[in-house]
């Protein structure tokens, strides 16, 4: 395959570092993506060049800002495809996109005793938001079961949706199995009773193509962090029909149109649901971010990011004594296992001292280690800059660790 992997590490200063006298492998891309420089530059150029409030001042900075900031917003929505782009909400992540419309759209259309289906391999960030609710308004909720491959039992989702079911928030991408689930169909699903869904996409944006309009979702969330953009910035893309229907949910500065001492009124979409001095300098990045993605082609990315992954499940497949959870028909972009009866923390400290990062632990999604009955998984994540050599050190350090632990 023809991908300039050599020049794109080049962009990624972090990759050539040392960790305990080892050349750095990185696979914990499923926690954060490393950072490019023309990102890091982008970021710079704001604290040098322009930086100022947005949105408020009339002198040539705060325009600059505001200029660049309302430009990302365009961008963001011509990456995801959406019909708009006031429907391009910025918050600090996948994680408060996600509380946003538990708090919001819970109050606005969600009554005691309706139901709100999530799957069982949802991250924390898709489980406890829909928890408060069940406190503040006496919800219930209503779980996908996981099957045994890491697929999710769709007969069972079918069963789920009832006259009272009033949301259905589930992952795109599981993180810790790696299950590419069939989001479109659980929209279309979901629909036939006139139910809206929200699609956790944290581990999808930046290895899927995703198409708001194709998938028919309602509401689209994800983090800056894992797409080589900024940590403390993320997205939520809704339809116009419900944010439009969606009261506030923190108030302050931009998100109002008159303030007296005794009311207020509400600006319109999308600044109703950005309260306060927005991270203008992450939103910048993200813009960067996804130039830069762009530049090299998603496409391109996604062909390449395929061919590694089946190359690591096969070599991994192979390491004696491994156990690897997450083996539905379509997956990617990470592998979840465990060595022999090492225990999880083991190898990846083990895997640290040789340089190599992974993710070790339940990965914020306690409920599928219950389902599993384990107490966590190691976790190898893959991005754009990663190698199959970097896949054989792997492979060759998990035969160290086992020889290790005898
Ligand atoms: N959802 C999924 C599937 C994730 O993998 C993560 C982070 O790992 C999150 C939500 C939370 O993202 P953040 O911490 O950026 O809000």
């Amino acid at each position: 395959m023809n991908y300039p992997v050599d020049s794109i590490r080049e962009d990624f200063p972090i990759l050539k570092r040392m960790v305990n006298n080892k050349p750095l492998v990185y696979f914990d891309n499923g926690a954060t993506s490393q950072t490019p420089i023309p990102v890091i530059e982008a970021m710079n150029r704001v604290y040098y060049e322009f930086n100022s409030n947005i949105h408020r001042g009339v002198h040539t900075l705060s325009n600059l800002g505001t200029e660049a900031f309302e430009g990302v917003r365009r961008k963001v929505a011509a990456f995801i495809n959406a019909r708009h782009s006031h429907e391009v909400i910025f918050t600090k992540g996948t994680t408060e996109s996600i509380n946003l419309v538990a708090y919001s759209y819970g109050e606005a259309c969600i009554l005691e005793g309706d139901e709100v289906i999530i799957s069982g391999m949802e991250h924390h960030s898709n489980i406890v938001p829909w928890h408060l609710l069940q406190s503040r308004k006496g919800i219930t909720l209503k779980v996908i079961p996981v099957l045994e491959d890491g697929s999710l039992d769709m007969e069972a989702y079918k069963q789920l949706l009832s006259p009272r079911t009033k949301l259905v928030a589930v992952t795109h991408i599981s993180n810790v199995l790696g299950t590419i689930n069939p989001v479109k169909e659980i929209t279309a699903e979901a629909h036939k009773h006139g139910v809206p869904v929200l699609i956790d996409g944290a581990q999808a944006i930046h290895h899927e193509m995703v198409d708001v309009q194709e998938l028919d979702c309602d509401f689209y969330v994800f983090s800056s962090h894992k797409m080589y953009g900024p940590t403390g910035t993320g997205v939520l893309y809704g339809k116009e029909k419900w944010l439009d229907k969606m009261p506030p949910w923190q108030g302050g500065g931009e998100m109002i149109k008159t303030v007296t001492l005794e009311t207020s009124t509400f600006n319109e979409l999308p600044f109703k649901f950005e309260a306060g001095t927005p991270d203008y300098v992450g939103v910048i990045g993200l813009g960067a971010a996804i130039d830069y993605m762009e530049g090299i082609g998603r496409e391109v990315i996604r062909r390449y990011e395929g061919d590694l992954y089946a190359y690591a499940f096969d070599r991994l497949s192979a390491v004696e004594d491994i156990r690897i959870y997450g083996t539905a028909p379509v997956r990617g972009s990470l592998v979840s296992f465990l060595l022999g009866n090492i225990h999880p923390f083991d190898t990846g400290m083990l895997l640290d001292k040789m340089g190599i990062a992974v993710r070790t632990g339940h990965h914020c999604a306690q409920p599928l280690m219950d389902r599993f009955a384990i107490p966590g998984t190691v976790r190898a994540s893959f991005a754009l800059y990663n190698t199959r050599e970097e896949v054989d050190i792997l492979v060759a350090a998990l035969a160290k660790v086992r020889q290790l632990f005898g």
